[in-house]
């Protein structure tokens, strides 16, 4: 099965291909150009497999040039080396009556983006001895947190890799800058740029787009890569937690095998909820899929009217990593929508860049009403859920997945569609321990000392255990304090690459 640009089906690589890329020449992204099914024997065959197996098998339907050992290989590196707190990986917990969470933050991180970000690494390399390519491939990263800490923990000490990520000083949590200025690893560095998330972001897309330092970068062996979504190797181990929580869910009674759920995604770049786009297409029971937003709403407009309009202003919330305005992975599902119709897709991608906004009618906008629905809710609205749920439930939600929650019991009741309804969790509530806080408990904040003694603030007010990434940082060295002005980003990474 060979991939080819949203933008341009003359455009056609292999798989192994494909995730080198990262994106394709005409800036489109990968898409596989038909798509695996995974039917009723097919998935009642993993029924009784573990999140490896299924990982493997899923795997195997979209990476068709992988052998079956490479495949076993890479999945056990990323799932079967007690990276994960939890022996299901990705726990499906019955929480009420019809709903049940997938908690996706038991990896190294406490966030979802460890689910790709542990396997990325090993798809990454296994791809580069296929495609014969001997360069050490470079791997930048502009993080306003998240996303920085897991691709470190995703590359460190992975063979033929290097990784430099840029946070913006003074612009990330506490928490989150000491997971990344204490990372390990003899191939990764960590630099603060003088400057916000926009400026890191910025730089990092003008060394990615310099012909210049990439011909520099080669004659030392060197080809830069990205691990942001837009990269297929981030997506495909995303489909692999829909397959197998709809099977725990048949497992655990809540469900008949073939019976359909409704899934509702926190979602900001869109990749997420994609992934389970592609399991229903592959044959998964999967309903209504359900698209959450915080303020940064322009989602939640789009899937309601057909227009994308991104000319609106940037709201900072408590659920941070949905903070987005454009939402890249969207351009796939325009492409699947449309019939595949590539000059559609291009086009709306040219109005996008030109005007910042697009209009989607006819059948594609059929192909997106059918599947999707969508709202969102704003911060007090998010505390007050943390609180009821908790109070109602003794289950603690994070920010950004009580978002989803509440965007749940909203579509409940607004439609009267009664089906289970499993909502995703993308964080420890411990990762943003100070929202959590405020809604549960707010006295303890007061005259807390530092974040350590907000983590165990919480571990005291709910009785679960701090995330032992979270509660190891304490007595973790520094290991990196490199500090660079912005318009220093390129010299930075030849000083730190080219050796
Ligand atoms: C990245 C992230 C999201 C958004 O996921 P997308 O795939 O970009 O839609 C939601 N929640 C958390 C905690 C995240 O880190």
């Amino acid at each position: 099965m060979l991939y080819q640009s949203t933008r341009n089906a003359d455009i056609r690589v292999t798989s192994a291909e494909a995730i080198c890329q990262g994106l394709a020449n005409d800036g489109g992204l990968f898409v596989p150009e038909r798509l695996p099914a995974l039917g009723p024997d097919e998935l009642r065959a993993l029924q009784d497999a573990s999140y490896e197996e299924r990982a493997k098998a899923v795997l195997g339907c979209f990476l068709t040039d992988f052998s079956e050992a490479e495949l076993q290989d890479i999945v056990t590196r990323a799932y079967g080396q007690g990276q994960f707190s939890h022996s299901d990986i990705a726990p499906v917990v019955k929480v009420a009556e019809k709903k049940a969470v997938l908690e996706l933050w038991h990896g190294p991180t406490s966030a979802f983006k460890d689910m790709a970000l542990q396997l990325l690494p090993h798809l990454v390399t296994t791809s580069l001895k296929k495609t014969k390519i001997t360069d050490t491939v470079a791997i930048l990263v502009a993080t306003s947190g998240d996303t920085g800490k897991a691709a470190l923990e995703g590359f460190k000490d992975v063979p033929n890799t290097a990784m430099i990520v840029f946070y913006p000083q003074g612009g990330v949590s506490e928490v989150q800058r000491l997971q990344m200025v204490t990372q390990e690893g003899g191939n990764v560095d960590v630099v603060a740029v003088e400057g916000n998330f926009d400026d890191a972001q910025r730089g990092v897309k003008e060394i990615f787009g310099n012909k210049e330092a990439a011909a520099k970068l080669a004659e030392a062996g060197i080809r830069l890569s990205s691990a942001n979504s837009i990269n297929w190797g981030r997506l495909v181990p995303q489909v692999v937690y829909y397959v197998s929580a709809y099977l725990d869910m048949v497992k655990q009674g809540s469900v008949e095998f073939g019976e359909e759920i409704n899934v509702v995604v926190p979602t900001g770049n869109f990749g997420n909820i994609l992934a389970a786009y592609y399991a229903r297409l592959m044959g998964v029971p999967l309903g209504k899929l359900i698209c959450a937003s915080n303020n940064n709403n322009v989602l939640t407009e789009f899937l309601r009217e057909g227009r994308y309009d991104r000319r609106r202003p940037f709201h900072k919330t408590i659920s941070p990593s949905m903070d987005i305005l454009v939402s890249s992975n969207l351009e796939r599902l325009l492409y699947h929508v449309s019939g595949q119709d590539t000059a559609a897709v291009a086009a709306w991608m040219k109005s996008l860049q030109e005007e910042g906004l697009y209009d989607v009618h006819g059948a594609a906008w059929d192909g997106i009403r059918d599947v999707f629905w969508a709202d969102w809710v704003d911060d007090a609205v998010t505390q007050d859920t943390i609180k009821t749920v908790y109070a109602q439930h003794g289950y603690v939600l994070d920010p950004h997945s009580a978002v989803a929650w509440k965007v749940a019991e909203r579509y409940q009741e607004e439609t009267g569609d009664n089906r289970v309804l499993l909502v995703v969790s993308t964080a420890s509530p411990f990762k943003f321990n100070s929202s959590v806080l405020e809604a549960l408990a707010p006295e303890t904040l007061r005259g807390a000392a530092d974040e350590f003694s907000l983590l165990e603030a919480l571990a005291a007010k709910t009785g679960l255990a701090i995330p032992e990434g979270l509660a190891s940082l304490r007595a973790k060295n520094v290991r990196h304090s490199l500090e660079c002005p912005a318009a220093d980003m390129e010299s930075m990474v030849y000083k730190l690459l080219i050796k």
